[in-house]
């Protein structure tokens, strides 16, 4: 069952006027907008300990357009701003030449979900602690408190693949083509994947993802086994 989250975005209409790639930027939510609030939140992502060092990535779909924008390679996401922001197509081509910032290697598995599903305005690929122990298990997140379980309703694990590989990438294309009410997922043994209508909602996605999951590896501290799930 999918997350019973409220539709903040819906397709805008355009004005003609200079975005920094030369393109139309939509009215109501336009580019700058999305930028400060890609930067707002994996700053926040990164205070929250949902990811560490040069680690994660994330994105959000530029209204209207065919475009995304993305955290750069090797740009820590404490550091996230919006002259380090990258706009790419959807076929993944750089839109903004001048930049010397090249994508996240991660990119792929970004843009599998946004060709996938037309409602995924936001991707968020972190590493939280407690649902990465999960995810070594490479089982579903044991969904085990009445809030997550209403969000998320499954949680499945995808295969692993080495980090930044063409294989992970496809493994999370296909994994989004099986579970595509999901709106978070595993990665065995890396971390995780949320999406969002809007990119606050990928982010507390993530951040409601690690909750349930402190709480289900404390519910195994507890009863000293694998947490029951309610059905
Ligand atoms: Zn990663």
């Amino acid at each position: 069952m999918p997350p019973s989250i409220p539709l903040k975005w819906s397709r805008l209409p355009f004005q003609n006027s200079g975005s920094f790639w030369g393109g139309a930027v939509p009215k109501g939510k336009g580019i700058e907008e999305i930028k400060q609030e890609l930067c707002r939140f994996a700053k926040l992502a990164w205070e929250r300990r949902l990811i560490a060092g040069l680690g994660g990535n994330v994105s959000a779909r530029v209204p209207g357009e065919e475009l995304i924008l993305i955290t750069a390679s090797g740009v820590s996401l404490r550091d996230t701003a919006p002259r380090n922001l990258i706009a790419v197509n959807l076929d993944g081509e750089l839109v903004d030449k001048a930049s010397n910032l090249t994508p996240s290697k991660e990119l792929g598995m970004h843009l599998a979900a946004y060709r996938l599903r037309e409602e995924v305005k936001a991707v968020f690929h972190l590493h939280p602690p407690h649902a990465t122990a999960f995810a070594t298990w490479g089982s579903p997140l044991p969904l085990v408190v009445d809030g997550a379980k209403a969000r998320f309703g499954y949680v499945p694990c995808l295969d692993y693949a080495p980090s930044g590989s063409e294989m992970l990438h496809n493994i999370v294309q296909k994994g989004i083509g099986l579970f595509p009410n999901a709106w978070a997922y595993l990665l065995k043994n890396h971390g995780s994947i949320t999406l969002g209508r809007s990119v606050a909602e990928a982010f507390y996605l993530a951040d409601l993802l690690e909750d349930a999951a402190k709480i289900a590896l404390l519910s195994t501290l507890a009863r000293g086994g694998y947490p029951e799930v309610p059905r």
